[in-house]
């Protein structure tokens, strides 16, 4: 079986922290590669968002140097919300049945798991590995409770305090985001004057 690991998220923008779990992820589970897939209109976030153009760009920036993760439009060029019960069928047709998918996703979004639509047939068809962020409790009981059938893992990862809200405060309060993501998204978001 080929093994993908699967990034959702808004990357509103990417920071090393989501390259960091990814890149642990896939050297734990010996995977092919991680696509990054940064969201069009996710179902649970309401605020505004910047537009999924810039978001992809700087998603393809921050991996392109790394040969083992792709960036992919898919939920970007669909209309309506974006599930990702949906993306993984898709994923699927276009790989094949050789191919077990395995999405990452942090600490702070596992409680929120049971909300995800159709989350009984998409825990029985994608492996989770849920990776560790801090200040989040890092566990499944509440998974265990309501489903019978599902294949989540927890993987220690190392814990960063890095979000990308911080970085959105940090641009409009005129504080330094160096290091905190890379250099080319760094050039990035002062280029196209975003989050000010
Ligand atoms: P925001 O603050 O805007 O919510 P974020 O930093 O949480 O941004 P998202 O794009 O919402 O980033 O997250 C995408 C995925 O990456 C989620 O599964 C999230 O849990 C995970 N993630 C983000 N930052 C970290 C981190 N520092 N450590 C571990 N996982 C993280
Ligand atoms: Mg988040």
């Amino acid at each position: 079986m080929k093994k993908i690991g699967i990034m959702g998220g808004t990357f509103d923008p990417i920071h090393v922290g989501h390259l960091m779990i990814a890149e642990a992820v896939w050297d734990e589970y010996n995977l092919e590669k991680v696509i990054f897939i940064p969201s069009a209109n996710p179902p649970h976030k309401h605020d505004v968002l910047t537009s999924a153009k810039h978001r992809f760009n700087m998603t393809l920036l921050a991996t392109c140097s790394n040969p083992h993760f792709e960036v992919s439009t898919i939920e970007m060029d669909r209309v309506g919300p974006s599930y990702t019960i949906d993306t993984i069928k898709a994923l699927k047709k276009m790989y094949g049945d050789d191919t077990d998918f395995y999405f990452i996703i942090g600490a702070d979004c596992i409680h929120e798991l049971p909300t995800w639509h159709k989350i009984d047939e998409l825990l029985k068809i994608c492996k989770f590995i849920a990776t560790k962020r801090p200040s989040y409790e890092f566990d499944l009981s509440i998974i265990e409770k309501e489903f019978s059938d599902y294949n989540i893992q927890l993987l220690e990862t190392p814990e960063l305090e890095i979000s990308s809200t911080d970085i959105r405060q940090r641009i409009k309060k005129g504080y330094s985001i160096q290091y905190i993501t890379t250099e080319q998204v760094q050039q990035y978001i002062r280029k196209e004057e975003l989050y000010l």
